[in-house]
């Protein structure tokens, strides 16, 4: 019989799947159980629509010998004749051998095999030889199909006597790379099973040795099993009234190995263009390293029941990260060998409607169960935040209005938008405190005017908040203002007007100060906006303090320097006193530096010189006492 060559796309693939070494071998099980699920499709369907046809306890079986490296995989399905074998099993990517040749070109190495499954092929990762034994339904003759890959195959006649196919595969031998011996343990092959093809509808069947207890105590027996392996039935794909909440959570906590409930459960089906079923969990607490690039995403990708891939980032957008869960579309096809741009296509509609389902999700926990929200904000929210700024806000409409800050207004969390609803009539402006803590920004200078005369604040409490504000700008025209920054302007015209002049007046002590300061302040002036402290630390619009500390912070070496100015209170009796002193210039110097240390300590950075800071209040304390 004439060895037959195979197509030469086809060969390509072999000699990918033969020498893959980056790939997940594993997926060899699962296209070889989805192809035999498909062919028990197509006699089902045949025997709905043909009296001759008849299925008979349809079935998958695995079975190992381990002595010869053999693994079986059989099922009484549909079957292939000899124009089928050579069409199905002779030619690779039959419908989109372009599609295929080009994603090998342009993604360059084999991690979309990985991906999406290639089919039969893949089992050359795992076998130097294949025989396809097979008798197709109504048909007399049986057939082999024996095949080495790289040599081609050939087509005998066979003797099988049942309708169905039996893939029996060689195993390689162990090397040091990879110990193919695996594929041979029943154990593994279980757990492989379970892993990617529980869902299967038909029953997996293995024979299996269980150890099962005696009538006589401590004495056992083993005994051979023809044990079901996978569960068939996927949650997700069962009636939602028919499902308890505590299924929902145990599938949780056994898939996501989280010991703690999901927060929120959203199962639900779409029908359409693409059809998907997802079944998606918020978790109640954010993975240890959620905030960094080691968390993995905990999405997967089903197609009709058969596990694709984990974390499945093509399904969700990033600031959703923290969803995990599943997706299960009929319309993902196993196959790369179609339309693969389609597939993408398809994967985004699917990223679109899933990323719309957890957005309104989000929105209807924040109207009908706040305190649940607000748990989960404390968990994810600065991923929010930070979707809400990055690539320059292009996000923000989504997300603006999940963001939550604490506000002086309680000390609670608020939205922007009930915040904006409480703003002062003559209020133009959204203000905002950065600080560490509540307790810190409540003891700013800058802060206690603006509260005494009603209006609300909020605090910043994260490094992500202001560079956010500093993104987006404003909240329905509501620019964003700091607190800690120059230009609050919250005075009446009036007031505004009595400063400017106030600030004309002692130009010349203000100069004094500064000139003391020696370049360590950009400004002095006076301000309207202390009330009961003497002088505090702001920056002018561009950089914050908190910014540049921040950013320090992230990088030793950026030595980025916002705008200081200092600014003094006129009405506190140390200003006062101040001008009284102004003629000796010496005593001046000396106070201009306390001052400015003072005003740095309580903006919560260090001051350059802790030991003249003593000194100089040392020298003032004896002057005070003389
Ligand atoms: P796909 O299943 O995506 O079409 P495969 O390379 O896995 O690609 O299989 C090629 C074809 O071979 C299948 O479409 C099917 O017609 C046939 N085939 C494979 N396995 C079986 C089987 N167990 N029983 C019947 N036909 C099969």
């Amino acid at each position: 019989m004439a060895i037959k060559q195979f197509k030469t796309e086809s060969k390509r693939l072999l000699d990918l799947m033969a020498n893959s070494i980056y790939t997940n071998k594993d997926i060899f099980l699962r296209e070889l159980i989805s192809n035999a699920s498909d062919a028990l499709d197509k006699l089902h369907y045949l025997s709905l629509t043909s009296s001759d046809v008849k299925e008979n306890d349809p079935h998958i079986e695995i079975s190992v010998d381990a002595k010869n490296r053999l693994l079986t995989i059989s099922d009484n399905g549909i079957g292939m004749n000899r124009e089928d074998l050579d069409n199905n099993l002779g030619t690779i990517a039959k419908s989109g051998s372009l599609d295929f040749k080009e994603a090998l070109e342009n993604k360059g190495d084999v991690d979309i095999i990985g991906q999406f499954g290639v089919g039969f092929y893949s089992a050359f990762m795992v076998a130097d030889q294949i025989e396809v034994h097979t008798k197709k339904v109504l048909e007399d003759k049986a057939y082999l199909w024996k095949s080495t890959s790289n040599e081609g195959y050939e087509i005998k006649n066979d003797t099988q006597e049942e309708t169905g196919t039996r893939i029996v595969l060689h195993i390689k031998e162990d090397n040091e790379e990879f110990k193919y011996s695996k594929y041979l343990d029943k154990d593994e092959l279980q757990l492989l099973i379970k892993k990617y093809s529980d869902f299967i509808r038909y029953p997996i069947k293995m024979e299996v040795e269980v150890t099962k207890a005696t009538e006589k105590e401590g004495e056992t027996k083993t005994e051979v099993e023809n044990k079901t392996i996978n569960s068939m039935i996927p949650l997700w794909k069962k009636n939602k009234k028919d499902i308890k909440e505590e299924d929902y959570e145990e599938f949780y906590m056994q898939s996501f190995y989280d010991y703690n409930k999901p927060l929120k459960t959203i199962h639900y089906s779409v029908e359409g263009n693409t059809s998907y079923t997802a079944l998606l969990y918020i978790p109640s607490i954010a993975p240890y390293n959620y905030y960094t690039t080691d968390y993995k995403l905990g999405l997967k990708l089903y197609s009709k029941g058969v596990f694709i891939k984990d974390e499945a980032k093509e399904l969700v957008s990033d600031y959703f990260r923290f969803i995990r869960g599943l997706v299960d579309s009929d319309d993902i096809s196993l196959n790369i060998s179609r339309e693969i741009l389609q597939q993408d296509h398809q994967m985004a509609m699917i990223k679109k409607s899933i990323d719309k389902r957890i957005k309104s999700t989000l929105e209807k926990m924040l109207k009908d169960e706040r305190e649940d929200y607000e748990k989960f904000f404390k968990e994810f929210g600065a991923q929010l935040k930070f979707g809400a700024y990055e690539n320059y806000g292009q996000n923000k409409d989504v997300l603006i209005d999940l963001l939550l800050f604490k506000s002086s207004k309680e000390d609670k969390y608020t939205t922007l938008k009930e915040y904006v609803s409480r703003m002062k009539e003559n209020q133009k402006d959204i203000y905002y405190a950065v600080g560490d803590s509540i307790e810190k920004i409540k003891a700013m200078p800058q802060i206690e005017r603006l509260l005494d005369e009603g209006y609300e604040v909020l605090y910043f409490l994260e490094n992500v908040d202001e560079f956010m504000a500093s993104i987006l700008m404003s909240y329905e025209d509501h620019p964003f203002k700091s607190i800690n920054k120059g230009d609050v302007d919250f005075e009446s015209e009036d007031e505004k007007e009595k400063t400017k002049k106030e600030n004309e007046d002692n130009k010349d002590i203000l100069e004094t100060i500064k000139t003391s300061l020696d370049g360590k302040v950009d400004e002095v002036r006076l301000s309207a906006r202390l009330k009961s402290h003497p002088v505090c630390l702001v920056s002018d619009d561009g950089l914050s303090l908190e910014m540049e500390k921040v950013l320090n912070d992230m990088n030793q070496n950026a030595g980025i320097k916002a705008k200081r100015i200092l600014e003094i209170n006129p009405d506190h009796e140390l200003f006062k006193a101040l001008k009284k002193t102004f003629d000796a210039k010496e005593e001046i110097t000396d106070y201009a530096k306390v001052l400015y240390d003072q005003a740095l300590l309580i903006a919560g950075f260090k001051i350059e010189d802790p030991v003249e800071y003593t000194k100089l209040i040392s020298s003032l304390m004896v002057k005070a006492m003389q």
